[in-house]
């Protein structure tokens, strides 16, 4: 009889990433609803540190995965240790974030286990019969699927955003279990000799509160000055559309849509972007959008919720000046 909602709390040199809390909190909310447990599982190495934040955030239980070997992600490492973890614990449910990690991982798991995949959920529901159904964009976020499976477990991945985090209860207590790592060498093809980070002072584009974005209506690279300035002053984050890094202006990283980040900040700028479908889908949840083109016909100006008319040189220092005396 499968047993328990599994969380995989997915952390980031000893950082759990926001969204395994919000998927925690929203998780609790399931298991209460359906009297499984809920256990978190952490995988990395010298992660121990982490299984008090999983409690207070509403694990009943932490699985550690603690070993070498998975101290830094590699799609074989974590693919075996995860199936065998699975296989021998049957749980009910395995959600995950929806992140570049378990883009990777998530797909390659289902197909070990056998079952389906529910991918870049942004809501969900207990279901009878397939205990939970995912809602799903589909078509760039035009209309939405329903999904459920009757395999187990019902495997998911979570949009950054979809939930709330709740308040951590730090006099909350979970049993730590130390889970056997088993890796089939056979699985490791990749071996990781060096990472070389980028540094940024600035959030992650699926995790910031604040972003502002910029087009092809920027014109150019060191243009993006601007933009880095008004983000700076509310420690917010940089995107950029599909036009903006195809003329080389900025990293593909920083896209924002279809096929970039998906992104749900509290306020979303846009400037001097027109509205392509493909950008919306990406920020079309956004709890605020301000738009700033020059064009007043431009599609964008459909989906804000304050539109500026105006040439972005103009009205971007105006905005940051009017920022800066905010928060002093
Ligand atoms: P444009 O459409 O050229 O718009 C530029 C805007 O800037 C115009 O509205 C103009 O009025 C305005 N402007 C110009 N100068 C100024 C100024 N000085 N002040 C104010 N406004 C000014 N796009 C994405 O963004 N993300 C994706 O993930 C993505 N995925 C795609 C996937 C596929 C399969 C395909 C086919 C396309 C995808 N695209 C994506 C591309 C998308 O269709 C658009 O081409 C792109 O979003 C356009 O970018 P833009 O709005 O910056 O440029």
């Amino acid at each position: 009889m499968p047993k328990g909602i599994w969380i995989f709390v997915e952390q980031y040199n000893g950082q759990i990433r926001k969204v395994s809390l919000e998927l925690l909190s929203q998780g609790r909310k399931i298991a209460d609803q359906s009297g499984e447990p809920l256990i978190a599982v952490i995988a990395g190495e010298g992660i121990r540190d982490l299984a008090g934040q999983a409690a207070s955030y509403g694990a009943d239980q932490v699985y550690l995965l603690d070993s070498p070997e998975l101290k830094q992600y590699t799609t074989g490492a974590y693919t075996s240790a995860f199936n065998k973890l699975i296989k021998d614990n049957d749980p009910v449910a395995f959600l995950l974030g929806h992140t570049a990690l378990t883009k990777d991982l998530a797909p390659r798991l289902a197909q070990r286990l056998g079952v389906g995949l529910a991918s870049d959920v942004v809501d969900m529901e207990t279901d009878p019969e397939k205990f939970l159904v995912f809602k799903r964009p589909v078509y760039t976020g035009s209309a939405y699927s329903f999904v459920g499976t009757t395999t187990r477990p019902v495997l998911a991945t979570i949009r950054p955003k979809s939930f709330v985090p709740s308040e951590p209860d730090t006099s909350r207590q979970a049993e730590v279990v130390d889970a056997a790592v088993s890796v089939d060498p056979a699985d490791l093809k990749t071996i990781i000799k060096d990472i070389a980070i980028a540094v940024s002072s600035r959030p992650a584009l699926t995790e910031a509160d604040f972003i502002v974005s910029g087009g092809r209506g920027m014109k150019a690279p060191e243009n993006f000055k601007i933009l880095e300035e008004l983000a700076d002053i509310v420690g917010g984050a940089v995107g950029a559309s599909r036009a903006a890094v195809d003329s080389g202006w900025i990293d593909n990283k920083f896209q924002v849509g279809q096929t970039g980040s998906m992104v749900a900040p509290t306020l979303y700028i846009a400037c001097g972007i027109s509205g392509a479908i493909q950008h919306l889908a990406g920020m079309g949840s956004s709890k605020f959008i301000v738009a700033i083109n020059k064009d007043p016909d431009a599609n964008i100006f459909n989906v804000a919720d304050y539109g500026i008319v105006g040439d972005l040189f103009d009205v971007v220092p105006l905005l940051t000046q009017e920022f800066k005396k905010l928060v002093n």
